[in-house]
């Protein structure tokens, strides 16, 4: 699976799906993230991505 933000080829343990996503953040700034909102069932974000974005949220709201 590739990422879908950097591209890099991940292993199944290192990406997070749109559901887990969903599942694990109940933060809609997080959820509604460019990055996120791009994401279909088959695309997959790795945890250093998915870092950045929460981190890039976190930033923007303060
Ligand atoms: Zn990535």
């Amino acid at each position: 699976m590739d990422c879908t933000v950097c591209s890099k080829k991940k292993e199944d343990f290192e990406v997070w799906s749109n559901k887990i996503i969903i599942a694990a953040t109940y933060d809609s700034e997080v959820q509604n993230h460019k990055s996120i909102r791009k994401m279909t069932e088959t695309l997959v974000i790795c945890h250093n991505c998915m870092q950045s974005v929460i981190n890039k949220v976190n930033e923007d709201r303060k």
